[in-house]
């Protein structure tokens, strides 16, 4: 007899882990819309080598991501991790380094943020009194930049934290969610009277770990991909969009170009708006909410300079802009500088972002004119000597979904609406609960445990009599 089928709609991290784990339990189908597998992971020749132009760097400290690796095989001697961790902010025409000791820029350590010179002595001045001040009650969720703009001012959160929040959602903060995008954050502010001295304990906690905060594979992210794919062989199925899905008499129908498969549990690890057409006809209140999860458009800008142009190179990964600077580029991240298996190339390879959720700008030009802004602007802010030699860009269309106020009560109800309608359908992606590797990976562990639970459910239901 023939075991339970799953299929998993999206072949990117979160769909082709999650098939993984499940290959053993049951007939497991991959999906892939593309003809390529990986999603926002990709890894192109550039510069005379393999170089990552979605997603480069898994965060070690969150345990699935390096669990994964090691899972699949990847031993110390193919781990890299970064040379530095120090980052520069260009900020009106100079660059200053970006303070130690911040929680997703949010201060702890006022004689770095000082010696950094980013904020002005007011500004300093209304951080060091945040404990001495008196605490609003907000009920429930609330913006990145009404929370940590009320404690520690407007200019923390334009120079500091929406910067690095840019280069994880291209959001604005002033709409993001506090509680789902810096959670250590918003704990802090449950915890504690004061966010200051709430996130000085975290960082206590933090510093003590000294595993290394970053990872990635030697030959690029991609290998992970093929990894996976090499391991579920046929179970991958390219170029094999998924169109609907319905209830049918035993289990769901997977509706594809042209046929209609039955399947036992549906995993979606697709974007919210994919999953929103699909669940449309079946679970019509689940599929609105999905609908309302908005995303932002990005792009990568590979770009690769001669040596000798590259004089006096600023120490560091990369170069922060924030949205006040009124750039394209909103981050630049030394490759050659980061990882040290890349330090040896010929020429100096980067790569710069662009793309803010309500700012277009960038990818309305054309891939020549927008590779000729990118560059000038990285020579402005790096202070390199001639033109890029190559230079390569990479679109990613609604490729980072925003957590907006209320996120997290908003996933409850999609939850609970899923649960109402037809059973097997298993919601997962970077749509909902974090949008780093190891998230992805921590998903799919989930996702996988849900299936099997399901399904022994369903075993336990035909057993009885
Ligand atoms: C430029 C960029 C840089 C990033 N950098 C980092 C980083 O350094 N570190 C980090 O941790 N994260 C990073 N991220 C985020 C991370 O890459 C993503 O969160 C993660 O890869 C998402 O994986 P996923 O499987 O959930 O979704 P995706 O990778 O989006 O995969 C979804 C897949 O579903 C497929 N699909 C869509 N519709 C259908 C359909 N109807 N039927 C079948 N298949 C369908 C798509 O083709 C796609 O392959 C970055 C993202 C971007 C865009």
């Amino acid at each position: 007899m023939s075991g339970p089928r799953v299929a998993v709609i999206g072949g990117g991290l979160t769909g082709l882990a999650t098939a993984w784990h499940l290959r053993a339990d049951a007939e497991v189908v991959v999906h892939e819309a593309s003809d390529r597998l990986g999603g926002q992971v990709a890894t192109v020749p550039f510069a005379e080598g393999p170089l990552d132009v979605g997603a480069d760097a898994v965060l070690a400290r969150q345990q699935a991501g390096p669990e994964l690796l090691e899972q699949l095989g990847f031993g110390a001697e193919e781990l890299v991790h970064p040379a530095t961790g120090a980052v520069q902010l260009w900020l009106t025409d100079r660059l200053r380094p970006l303070p130690s000791g911040t929680v997703f820029g949010v201060p702890t350590d006022l004689r770095a943020v000082a010696a950094s010179g980013v904020l002005k002595p007011a500004d300093l001045a209304f951080v060091a009194s945040e404990p001495l001040r008196p605490r609003r009650f907000v009920p429930g969720d609330r913006s990145v930049a009404d929370l940590v703009g009320e404690r520690f001012g407007a200019r923390v959160v334009e120079r500091l934290v929406e910067p690095l929040l840019g280069g994880v959602y291209a959001g604005d903060a002033r709409q993001l969610s506090a509680q789902a995008t810096l959670p250590p954050v918003w704990a802090a502010a449950e915890e504690h009277r004061s966010l200051l001295r709430g996130l000085t304990a975290h960082r206590a906690g933090a510093a003590a770990d000294d595993r290394p905060v970053f990872v990635t594979v030697r030959g690029g992210l991609g290998r992970v991909i093929e990894r996976l794919a090499g391991d579920l062989g046929p179970r991958v199925r390219t170029g094999s969009p998924v169109r609907a899905i319905s209830a049918a008499d035993h289990g769901l129908a997977l509706h594809l170009d042209g046929r209609t498969e039955v399947v036992d549990a549906v995993v979606l690890a697709v974007p919210a708006a994919v999953a929103a057409t699909l669940l449309a006809a079946g679970w019509p209140k689940a599929s609105r909410e999905l609908a309302g999860i908005r995303t932002a458009s990005v792009g990568v800008v590979a770009l690769a300079y001669d040596r000798g142009d590259a004089a006096a190179l600023p120490a560091g990964s990369g170069v922060l802009v924030p949205r006040s600077q009124d750039r394209l580029v909103k981050a630049i991240t030394i490759s050659t500088s980061k990882w040290p298996h890349l330090a040896d190339r010929r020429r100096l390879v980067l790569r710069a972002s662009v793309g803010r959720v309500d700012d277009d700008r960038a990818l309305a030009l054309d891939d020549a004119a927008l590779a000729e802004r990118v560059d000038r602007e990285v020579r402005a802010a790096l202070g390199l000597l001639g033109p890029a030699r190559e230079r390569l860009v990479v679109r990613w269309p609604d490729a980072l979904p925003q957590y907006l106020v209320g996120h997290h009560a908003k996933l409850d109800r999609i939850r609970h609406l899923l649960e109402q309608g037809p059973p097997g359908v298993h919601l997962g992606g970077a749509s909902y609960d974090g949008v780093g590797l190891s998230a992805r990976a921590a998903d799919a562990v989930r996702l996988a445990n849900d299936v099997r639970w399901q399904l022994a459910q369903r075993r336990t239901e035909g057993a009885t009599p």
